[in-house]
């Protein structure tokens, strides 16, 4: 390449030597024919010392395997291009260090032969910059992840600490609901008492007076028939009682239950011969049949107080001389018993409010009532996985059946 040395001329030296990229010119070989002082301080050697050496001096030994076939391809193509491809570039120091760099490539020719001119760019300030804000990013981009996290946490623990607000409130709302219940319960018990209790009261007080008069044994039948008045209202203000403890007892979750095993007839019977004592004249209660040996486990009281209800609803709603059948129907782990009745019915239109507390329904208003039998029955029943229905219809009669567990799994 001395030809080409000898022909360079003062012009290319200024040029060269005026910009800050390192130069450097290599012929087809490889080798390096000019070089610029920037080229020569990029690389630590002194101006002149790289000229002739093969370019791959400048290449780091890792890069050297594939270095002179790519350039070699390169000088058949001979468009200028940059180097590098995406892939980040290294040269190689004097002293062997190893440093980041640019380079674009120009191919041309002159006086018959092919070289290539690199501009090369120590690029080491750069890559340190483009490493610490890599750094930088990473840094905050983690900053940002920490505080992201650390909101979340925040907002679901207020968001749990909303929903703890929320139920502590609901219960109060709770508590205040139903204190205000109890509380119109017992203005309305004290009402109620004033008027229902007058007329059996006031019936108790006529017997008793009579009774007091009979003072001859021929009176006897008189006597009894006025002890049975006094016996019969008792027992229907008892009933009254028992349904408005039954009441405050569900209203404030103090209703408790027990369960035994016991004859399903002894309640039957019972429930059954007390309304005897309240039949209209002509009315007759069919006894259910073959019930002899059923065994239930329920609680006692709440069957014989569904019963209680449901037969002396029977009675008062239905006329003289009908007929109240009670029908038993044991299934596999459950009981039905229907009362079935000829009596006034339930007007269709009432009918969705029948176990609605204080219900009573409009054709029922002359006879006596409180309205919270059925309401209180459902309840206690729903309490003990049991059911409450009712067909009805007006003027033809009703039919009210409940049906239980008889098999209780936590005893
Ligand atoms: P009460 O009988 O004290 O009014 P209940 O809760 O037992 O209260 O009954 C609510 C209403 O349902 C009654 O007032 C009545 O209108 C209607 N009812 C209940 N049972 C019968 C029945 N067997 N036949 C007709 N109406 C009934």
């Amino acid at each position: 390449m001395k030809v080409f040395e000898e022909k360079k001329d003062n012009i290319f030296k200024i040029l060269s030597e005026s910009i800050s990229e390192g130069i450097v010119i290599v012929n087809e070989k490889q080798e390096i024919v000019a070089s610029n002082d920037a080229a020569s301080r990029m690389f630590g050697y002194t101006p002149d010392e790289l000229l002739g050496e093969n370019l791959s001096i400048l290449i780091p030994r890792e890069y050297k395997n594939t270095h002179p076939k790519q350039v070699g391809e390169f000088l058949k193509k001979s468009d200028p291009r940059q180097m590098g491809h995406g892939r980040d570039l290294y040269g190689q120091r004097k002293d062997g260090n190893v440093f980041p760099v640019e380079a674009g490539l120009n191919p041309f020719e002159i006086y018959g032969s092919k070289y290539v001119m690199a501009l090369v760019t120590d690029i080491s300030v750069r890559k340190k910059q483009e490493k610490e804000i890599i750094e930088l990013n990473l840094y905050l981009e983690q900053k940002v992840e920490a505080r992201t996290k650390e909101l979340k946490q925040t907002i679901k623990e207020l968001k749990e600490e909303v929903l703890k607000r929320k139920k502590a409130e609901n219960k109060i709302l709770e508590s205040l609901r139903k204190e205000r219940e109890l509380n119109e319960l017992k203005t309305k018990f004290l009402s109620l008492v004033s008027h229902e209790f007058k007329t059996p009261l006031s019936g108790i007080l006529t017997s008793a007076t009579l009774v007091g008069k009979y003072t001859e044994t021929v009176h006897q039948e008189k006597r009894e028939k006025h002890l049975r008045t006094i016996q019969n209202k008792v027992k229907y203000l008892n009933n009254i009682l028992n349904d408005f403890l039954s009441i405050e007892r569900l209203e404030s979750g103090k209703a408790t239950y027990k369960f035994d095993v016991f004859p399903l007839s002894k309640v039957v019977n019972e429930v059954i011969y007390n309304a005897n004592m309240l039949l209209k004249d002509g009315q007759r209660i069919n006894y259910p049949q073959n019930i002899d040996d059923i065994l239930v486990n329920f609680d006692e009281k709440i069957l014989e107080l569904s019963l209680t209800n449901l037969i002396n609803n029977a009675i008062k709603y239905s006329a003289e001389y009908t007929v109240i059948d009670v029908v038993v129907i044991p299934q596999k782990d459950s009981l039905s018993i229907k009362i079935i009745d000829q009596g006034m019915g339930i007007p269709e239109k009432e009918q969705k409010y029948v176990f609605n507390r204080y219900f009573r329904a409009e054709n029922a208003l002359l006879d006596q009532g409180t309205g919270i039998g059925l309401n209180i029955v459902k309840s206690h029943l729903e309490n003990l996985d049991g059911t409450i229905t009712f067909e009805s219809e007006e003027g033809k009669g009703s039919t009210f059946t409940i049906t239980f567990p008889t098999k209780n799994n936590t005893n």
